[in-house]
């Protein structure tokens, strides 16, 4: 048996360190036992998959030396290698199921779904929809089905009983089937949901080993159904421990960056983070903190994997960084700042905005400052404002945030485009609105505009400052968030 193992993510936002993470222990399992390393997009949610976010994932996963064998960019025997090239399969193993009667029509509208929910709990039952929930009388069926009135197919499941997953980490897991709702398996619009496209192409690709984020271990019973109903073997699983925040709940961006772009316009080498993610979980047998991929892969093996939430703690990663650069030569390190961000490329996007405002060349080091570093040095007292207060601007500077977040063409007409909405919703003059922006991105508002500040340190950064400034300000409380998201959902919706 050849092993084959894959990482599927999906292009719906930054390329995350956790996507790094999953890679990096599926390509040392696959290359430790001789075998491949495929990469698959799962881009069936078309809503929100991007090919940008795409682009960016295949991007810093190169980036960070984790090549794959087989994939979207480079092909292979059992492509496509994209989900929504391949959507035209799906449908038909679907109906297939319905022929055996494992899967049916489900015409239940989302009113008639909220009810059926309603009244389980009502009557106290803590279980998921079953298809003797949802199947509806035949006359009705067969009068909705001639009505062309819209339907997914959804599965059959057990309504009770224990379900045992066998896990590579874990041994034997046993899960209740009352949890287990009546998946929808293809939407009303003929798209497949994770669930049928995952086992489908695992199948196809002839997956071995799935080894993947603990999140999906609840999913593992429709998973293990889905195959014994198309009579093909499952592949071995293998669910990995959640990366967690220094306090322990799960990585967010909110308290620790996640994007891998974040951590590459940092300074990070490739080298670190990945030798960081390899101790997520996993220790060399001979304990040794700093080793590259390499030599990972030929001292792996699965079983070292512990299941004690990692923590990905950024000033661990700096630590090891910083090991990682004190080892280069001093013509290695130049190297390596040049290629990062000391050169013409990087410079000639500050220039056009610093020429006009610097007397002698000794005054561009200072004003481009911000630029070259990570995080500014404020406090409080730079926000210190005529008018307005810490609270205003800690509002302004976390609803520019979200609108941000949502951005994804990072330029600075569009940068402007969305403060200026915001601004005029609040209605506060432009200028003052983007004062904590100011502060936020380059420390002083004494800067050149900030729209344009931002198009050049990019995305992650630029984020993550606001995210900073947003903390420095006192950050904002759960309870004061729920207020905030509402708040800001109406304003949103007036532009
Ligand atoms: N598309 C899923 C994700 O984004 C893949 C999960 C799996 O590996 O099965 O994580």
């Amino acid at each position: 048996m050849t092993v084959r193992t894959r990482v599927a993510p999906s292009p719906t936002g930054d390329p995350h360190v956790g996507t790094a993470y999953i890679a990096l222990f599926n390509r040392c399992f696959a290359h430790q036992h001789g075998g491949q390393f495929i990469l698959r997009i799962e881009d069936t949610d078309q809503t929100r998959s991007t090919d940008q976010s795409e682009q960016m994932i295949l991007d810093s996963l190169k980036w960070l030396g984790l090549s794959w064998d087989e994939g979207p960019d480079v092909g292979g025997p059992h492509g496509p290698y994209r989900q929504s090239e391949r959507k035209h399969m799906y449908a038909e193993y679907a109906q297939a199921l319905i022929g055996k009667g494992h899967a049916f029509k489900c015409y239940r509208t989302s009113e008639e779904l909220d009810t059926l929910r309603a009244e389980l709990k009502e009557q106290g039952e803590n279980r998921a929809l079953k298809p003797m929930d949802l199947e509806l009388p035949a006359e009705e069926q067969a009068k909705r089905e001639a009505e062309g009135a819209p339907y997914v197919i959804r599965m059959r499941v057990p309504t009770d009983g224990r379900c045992e997953i066998e896990d590579m980490l874990r041994g034997t897991v046993e899960l209740d089937w009352a949890l287990v709702d009546a998946q929808i398996l293809l939407k009303s619009d003929g798209m497949p949901t994770y669930h049928l496209a995952n086992i489908v192409d695992d199948h196809l690709m002839e997956i071995t080993h799935v080894i993947r984020g603990e999140e999906w271990l609840n999913s593992a019973p429709k998973h293990k159904l889905l195959y014994e109903y198309f009579g093909w073997e499952m592949p071995v699983l293998c669910h990995m421990p959640l990366l967690r925040n220094p306090d322990k709940s799960k990585l967010s961006k909110r308290k620790n960056p996640t994007s891998i772009l974040f951590y590459q316009r940092m300074g990070y080498l490739p080298e670190a983070l990945v030798n960081y993610l390899g101790r997520m979980g996993w220790s060399m047998p001979d304990e040794s903190e700093k080793f590259t991929l390499a030599q990972m892969q030929d001292a792996f093996d699965i079983n070292r994997v512990s299941l004690g939430g990692p923590v990905f703690d950024v000033e661990k990663l700096s630590w090891l960084n910083g090991q990682w650069l004190r080892e280069q030569s001093d013509e290695q390190f130049l190297d390596t700042l040049l290629d990062w961000a000391y050169n013409r490329d990087y410079a000639m996007k500050i220039i056009p905005h610093l020429r006009q405002r610097v007397e002698t060349l000794s005054d561009v080091a200072d004003k481009a400052a911000f630029c070259f570093n990570g995080m500014p040095a404020i406090s409080e007292a730079s926000f210190e404002h005529k008018q307005y207060g810490a609270e205003d601007m800690k509002v302004w500077l976390q609803y520019l945030l979200w609108t941000y977040e949502a951005r994804s063409d990072w330029n600075r007409d569009g940068l402007f485009a969305d403060a200026k909405a915001i601004a005029d919703a609040l209605e506060v003059k432009i200028k003052d609105f983007l004062f904590p922006a100011f502060v936020a991105i380059a420390g002083t508002s004494a800067s050149f505009s900030v729209v344009d500040s931002m198009e050049i340190i990019g995305a992650d950064l630029s984020r993550a400052r606001l995210r900073n400034a947003i903390e420095v300000l006192g950050g904002v409380s759960k309870k004061q968030m729920k207020k905030l998201e509402k708040a800001y959902r109406e304003i949103a919706a007036s532009f």
